[in-house]
């Protein structure tokens, strides 16, 4: 059973993933972890793992949490404790080490009483086992092996898209297991010669790896800002999809990194070429053709965006892990040229807010006109909630009818050269109008921060004022979503002219119909 703890250990598993992951990686991870950037989608997944974790050790009754997170030696000893004098119960994250190589085990369940025999589970925060879990899981398996516990078999236990919960904290088949045992042995083997060459790679200077493909695979690593600085204003990387990432590549091989360089005829697909154009002239391309199809929609006009969270462990009653719900919008109406009111919706209750989020989207958007979104993402939505609420199935579908995606339409006819390759809205819109800014917003500026507010703000410990300084974030970054549609509209109308002055403050220059704020956080039907 486990040693005591070597002075060679210096692995960890996290560690040798790394490795995996790229030898520089490894390297800077222990060498100048100052370099490291975790930014807030790796710390939301990060919190989403612990989540899931904690409900799994909920689920195995009668288990033994092994803790001493910090402490090593104490957590070799505990673990080796627990599996002398209660060999019949689960433990949770013991620690095992071979060789120098530690491990922590999510969930350790003997087969019989008497611990003659262990069931390894690794507990994964997924939808499905994925390739880059197995030599995780094979990693955990060799240590506790080599430290002398009997493995019958080794599992991944990951969330069931299909499960809907029920409610009360019933959280009973939220996780399908998958034996990985035959899949992970022929990995078992290699776990030696892993740690081996990562060892050679700590012994050594920095590796001299080049930025590629593993850079965002299986994870967007945290070193990238260290590794990938932008090699030129325009880079060749700028060019989109993934025939674009392909040209950047030969590009980059042929000694082009700024895409200024690029001599014109290298390139001959359209959007490339357009992009191409644009950035070496350094000037913004508009097609007439945009004027002619937005001119046609008509009025009134309704410029719509939606705010979801798609929580992994389902919140609320009749959800699944990981299904997208809708819970605030934005909706500037234009019902003739140039006059907008504005209405917005954010519940704040942490109750489930898509029912009152369809009641309050269908009144406000009427019977007629278009709706101008920027993705296919709000037909979902909208679909998704005709599925859940079958008495408003037909006026929702009908809203999705009258849908108008800009998106499509400003790829095919604009392109400026500060867009640098991409259309997102952030993208587009300081080159349509360079008085709004999404940077000048507080702490929301973009999808993934919306949706940590929207989860801080429903959390019953967060405290009333941060609360408030929360939903006002979140009202101000979603009003700015649907402002953006009507510049960027106005702007393609008017072939690049651009309405400004007025707009500068565009809050205090909207007129409000209607507002739907929740605050009430238990109990009780919201204003
Ligand atoms: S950014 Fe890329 S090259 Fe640099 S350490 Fe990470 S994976 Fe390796």
């Amino acid at each position: 059973m486990n040693a005591a703890p070597s002075r060679t250990h210096g692995l960890s598993k996290s560690r040798l993933v790394a490795w995996l992951q790229c030898p520089r990686r490894l390297w800077l991870e222990v060498n100048r972890p100052d370099l490291r950037l975790d930014d807030l989608a790796i710390r939301r997944r990060f919190a989403v793992g612990h989540q899931v974790g904690a409900l799994a050790r909920d689920l195995e009754a009668g288990g033994v949490l092994v803790g001493h997170e910090d402490d090593l030696a104490a957590a070799l000893e505990d673990t080796r404790r627990a599996l002398d004098r209660l060999p019949g119960k689960p433990l949770f994250e013991p620690a095992f080490q071979h060789d120098g190589l530690l491990v922590r085990i999510d969930l350790l369940l003997p087969e019989d009483s008497a611990g003659s025999r262990h069931h390894l589970v690794e507990v994964k925060s997924t939808a499905s086992v994925k390739g880059y879990h197995l030599p995780d899981a094979a990693i955990q398996a060799w240590v506790a092996s080599q430290a002398g516990l009997h493995l019958s078999r080794v599992s991944i236990a990951h969330l069931d898209t299909g499960f809907i919960y029920p409610g009360n904290g019933d959280y009973r088949g939220l996780f399908h297991w998958s034996d990985v045992s035959e899949r992970i042995a022929s990995l078992l083997d290699q776990v030696p010669g892993w740690t081996s060459r990562a060892r050679t790679v700590l012994a050594a200077g920095q590796p001299d790896i080049e930025p590629g493909d593993q850079c965002a695979t299986p994870f967007d690593c945290p070193f990238q800002h260290h590794c990938c600085p932008p090699a030129a204003e325009y880079p060749v990387t700028l060019l989109p999809h993934r025939r674009g990432k392909t040209l950047a590549r030969e590009l980059a091989a042929e000694g082009f990194n700024d895409l200024r360089d690029v001599p014109a005829g290298r390139i001959v697909d359209p959007l490339q070429q357009r992009i191409h154009d644009a950035t070496r002239n350094g000037r913004a391309v508009l097609d007439p053709e945009a004027a002619a199809q937005i001119g046609a929609v008509g009025w009134p006009r309704y410029y719509l965006d939606f705010e979801t969270i798609a929580f992994a462990v389902p919140a609320w009653a009749g959800t699944r892990p990981y299904q997208a719900l809708p819970f605030q919008w934005s909706c500037h109406t234009e019902s003739a040229p140039g006059q907008l009111r504005h209405a917005d919706f954010l519940d704040t209750t942490g109750q489930a807010p898509m029912r009152r989020f369809a009641e309050r989207l269908l009144a406000t958007l009427g019977k007629t006109g278009a709706i101008i979104v920027y993705s296919a993402y709000e037909r979902r939505i909208l679909d998704g909630l005709a599925r859940a609420f079958p008495d408003l199935a037909d006026p929702l579908r009908a809203v999705a009818d009258r849908l108008f995606d800009l998106l499509p339409l400003t790829r095919a006819h604009y392109y400026h050269p500060a867009m640098k390759g991409s259309w997102s809205i952030k993208a587009v819109l300081p080159t349509v109008a360079p008085d709004l800014d999404y940077g000048a917003l507080g702490e929301v500026q973009d999808g993934t921060s919306a949706q940590a507010a929207y989860a801080e703000i429903i959390d019953p410990a967060t405290p009333a004022e941060r609360r408030a300084s929360l939903t006002d974030a979140l009202l101000d970054y979603c009003r700015l979503d649907t402002l953006a549609l009507v510049r960027l509209a106005w702007f393609s109308e008017e072939g690049g002219r651009n309405r400004t002055g007025n707009w500068a403050t565009a809050r205090s220059q909207v007129e409000y119909d209607f507002r739907y704020i929740s605050v009430t956080l238990s109990g009780g039907e919201n204003p």
